[in-house]
Parts: structure tokens; sequence; C-alpha cells
């Protein structure tokens, strides 16, 4: 294990979450020096990468009152960038001697390999000392009403269904933001007699055998669950309002697979209408419509919230002005490489809590925030999209690296990644077992390896 920094000033830190954010959050702040406590309500570390059969009670998971699956993963999930660019920066997805346990050596190999990747990296670094299992934090408002610091922490231990309430001087939150559903709208919907589902709660395709079933969206999981279920269901098509309104494709190599535009109504007698003008009498619509970010336990005093899934206000996605450093969040941004992100926003807020690194003054972080909002206004960007990174990750992650005082992303790793994008796109059904970027992994290995 790697010596601790010495800090300026120690901290006690709470960290919400053991799924990837969390865990590499736990050893950074631990490495500076602050004392970390992890809370997980689930078993086990790994976060959404835990696959469970187990569903939510409601098919849609709107109902408040169900008890909640944490995971998204459904059974046949591989991932969908390269291995060597999913992994934490400084502990590779590498195939790894010596693990007693079967492990999946592909470039892009499925859920189970990145869970165990997960727990070998919580072995590695003694993470799992530091975490509370099946502890759910409840609540957590500001210690003395009023005043910026502290926090209250309050966490329920099931088993012992023990509440504990305690004080810490930063809360680091890492609950994943894959859990609480976002639904389409559809015209005529209350009135429709199928079953409507969210892909959350998608596991095998077995169970859609025979049935005719309409997918909603264009992610990597609609991609994903459409050709799964289409081994099984008797007809499958998707629906995406980005496309023109007379799509209407059929998916080569499947007969029972078509892309649509978006739907326009549905009706009384189960059909559902597209835009391109197609009506279908349909079973199930699936919602692959993606997700909302969900802090059921903070109470900022509306100081902190999610208007339209913009959470705000936040500095560089990380740290509300009002409240920081004593507050952080990480994870925020989307169409990124996750880990290697999640590793460089713990290392800033680890240095700066402990003072280490600086922050701007309140005044200028708001500022800054304002200009930021103003600019998406400015570009027709809505509000829904403004953790959406994709092309500017990269300038955000070396941003992040130079408050560390840390390396920039690595070249191989960039161009990895663009080319798995045009790979994917050019061909979906392929891209994860046929490659042609093989001096970037070269480039990769090396990196590895020094
Ligand atoms: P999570 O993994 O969701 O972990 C959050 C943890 O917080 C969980 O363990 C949860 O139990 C815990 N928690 C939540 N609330 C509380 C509470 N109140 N008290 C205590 N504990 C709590 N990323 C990739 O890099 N590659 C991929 O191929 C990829 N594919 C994906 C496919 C799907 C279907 C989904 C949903 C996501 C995918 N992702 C992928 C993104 C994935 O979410 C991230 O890789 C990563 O898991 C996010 O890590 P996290 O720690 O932020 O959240």
């Amino acid at each position: 294990m790697e010596p601790a920094l010495s800090p300026i000033r120690s901290h006690h830190v709470a960290v919400i979450g053991a799924g990837p954010a969390g865990l590499v959050a736990a050893r950074e702040l631990r490495r500076e020096g602050h004392s970390v406590v992890v809370f997980e309500k689930q078993k086990q570390v790994g976060g959404t990468w835990i696959y469970t059969d187990e569903v939510e009670s409601d098919p849609l998971s709107v109902d408040p009152t169900r008890s909640v699956v944490h995971s998204s993963v459904y059974r046949s999930l591989r991932i969908n960038g390269t291995r060597e660019c999913t992994g934490y920066r400084d502990y590779p997805f590498v195939v790894r001697s010596g693990v007693s346990e079967s492990r999946d050596p592909r470039r892009y190999p499925s859920h189970g390999e990145v869970l165990a990747y997960l727990k070998d990296f919580a072995r590695e670094f003694g993470i799992e000392e530091m975490v509370r299992f099946e502890t759910e934090v409840v609540k957590v408002p500001p210690a003395a009403e009023g005043e910026i610091g502290k926090w209250r922490v309050e966490s329920t231990e099931k088993e012992k269904r023990v509440r504990r309430d305690e004080i810490y001087d930063a809360v680091v939150v890492c609950n994943g933001h894959y859990v609480e559903p976002r639904l389409a709208e559809i015209p005529g919907i209350s009135s429709w007699p199928g079953k409507e589902m969210h892909s959350h709660n998608y596991c095998i395709p077995e169970p859609f055998k025979d049935q005719v079933v309409v997918l909603i969206g264009n992610s990597s999981s609609a991609e994903d669950i459409s050709r799964d279920i289409a081994t099984f269901a008797k007809e499958v098509h998707v629906a995406c309002r980005s496309n023109p309104a007379d799509t209407f494709i059929k998916q080569t190599g499947y007969n029972n697979l078509w892309t649509h535009s978006s739907i326009e109504c549905v009706h009384e007698d189960g059909s559902v209408v597209f835009q391109n003008g197609k009506t279908i009498s349909v079973d199930i619509i699936m919602h692959c419509t993606g997700y909302k970010y969900h802090f059921p336990f903070l109470d900022t005093n509306g100081i902190v919230s999610v208007d339209d899934n913009r959470v705000g206000p936040l500095y560089k996605d990380v740290f509300p002005p009002a409240f920081a450093p004593w507050l952080s969040f990480i994870g925020i941004p989307w169409q990124v490489l996750p880990f290697p992100m999640f590793e460089l926003q713990s290392k800033w807020i680890a240095g700066v809590l402990s003072g280490r690194i600086p922050l701007p003054s309140k005044e200028d972080m708001i500022m800054e925030i304002k200009t930021f909002y103003s600019t998406l206004e400015f570009q027709g960007i809505p509000k829904r999209y403004t953790h959406r990174m994709g092309n500017t990750q990269f300038e955000y992650d070396n941003w992040l690296a130079s408050q560390c005082g840390c390396s920039e992303t690595e070249e191989w790793r960039k161009e990895m990644c663009l080319a798995n994008v045009v790979r994917k796109e050019a061909h979906p059904e392929t891209y994860r077992d046929e490659w042609e970027d093989h001096h970037l992994i070269s480039q990769a290995y090396q990196d590895f390896s020094t």
C-alpha cells in the first residue's frame, strides 16, 4: 500500500456508497490522512455491478413504497468500453494473475468481471475495513441549523435494526445515479391495456417469449436489450425520438427487430402508433429512458436541488459553493469514462479538504456556475443535459489532474475512447469482439507496466 501524504488538516469524513465512486473516494481520502467511514446499504462492495435477478415490485419503479433494487445491470451485460479505458488510472482493469475465481478475460467482459475487479481493488487497498455494510444513510442535514460545516449523518443498520446519529466534518455523496427511472410521456397511456416497465427491472429475455415488445430510447441499454429480447420475442420495435419522423428500419441480421421514430400515441385496443405512420398491436412497452439524480437522504433546505435533472448549484460538478468543501458529489457527469474521473474527483476532494489544494472564493464559484449555465442556455442546451460531457470530459479530467498535481489523461486513452465510440456506432453487433486499435492496446499495456 502507498504511504499516506502528510496532511495539512485531517477530517472525519462520511462517504455514502461503496460502488466504484465510493471505493476510490475512500482510498484517496485515507491516503490524504482523513478518517473515513463508508456507508453501504448492500452486503458487499461494487454498487450497480452487483447483478441480481431480483426485480422491484413495481415494474415501472414509480411506487414510492416499493423496495428498491439498486442494480440496473442485466444478465447479458458486457461493458461498452474497452477494459483498458474502463479501469482506474492507477489500478488498471487487466486480467490479473493469481486470482482463484474464474474470470472473464475478454476485452469487453461481462458485468461479473467488473465486480471481481472492484473487489480486488477493495482488497488491495484495504477499503472494506472502512465500510459499514447493510447500513443505509437515511438523512443528512447540517449538524447545526444555520451553520455551515459539520453534518449529521443518520443511518440504519439492517441486521441489528440500529439507528445511528453521528456528526461528521464532511460528507462525500457517491450513491450512484442509475436507480430512479425517468419515463417517457406517451399520449393515451392511461387507457392502454398492455404492460409497462422500465429497463431498470430488466434481467433476462426469456419472459418475453412470443411477445410484441416496444422499447423506447436510444441508449446502450436500448440497443443491447432490444437484441437480447429479439432472441425470444415475436417482434421487437425500438422507438427513438431523435430519429427522423419517417424512420422505419429493419435491423440487419434479424427478422423481428425494427427501429422507428417516436411513439405518437397509444390506444385502448392495445395498439401503438409511431410517428412514421405504422400501427402495431403491442404487449409490452419498456422505457429505456434513463434515470434521474436522486438524493433522498440529503436535507439542505433547498440549497442543493435537482431541477430538470440539473444538480445544482455545483462548482465543477462536485462542490455546492454554499457548503464547500464540506459537502461534495462524485460521479455526477455522464457520457464519460467513469472510473478515471471518479479517481480524479476523489483526489481533488481529499486535497481540498486537507487544505492542500485551494478552492476559489464562494462568490467566484457562484460566478463560474452562473456563466456556465448562461453558456448552456445560449447554446440551446436543455437543463437536463447540464452534466453531459462527451467530448469535453478529457478537458475536465485534465483540469482536475492539474489541481491535484497529477499527469493528464494518457493520449492512448483518449484515442481508444474515441475509436470505441466510432466502432460502436458503426458496428453495434460486433464492436465488442472485433477491433483494429492494436497499437493503442500496446501503448496502454506499456503504460500499465511502468
Ligand atoms: P453505483 O455503482 O450505483 O454505487 C452506488 C452505491 O451507493 C451502491 O452500492 C448503493 O448500494 C450505495 N447507496 C446508495 N444510496 C445509499 C444510501 N442511502 N446509504 C448507503 N448506501 C447507499 N460504466 C462503465 O464504465 N462501463 C460500462 O460498460 C457501463 N455500463 C453500464 C450499464 C448499465 C446498465 C448501467 C446502469 C451503468 C453502466 N455504467 C457503465 C455506469 C456505472 O453506473 C458506473 O460504472 C458506476 O457503477 C457508477 O459508480 P457509482 O459508485 O457512482 O454508483
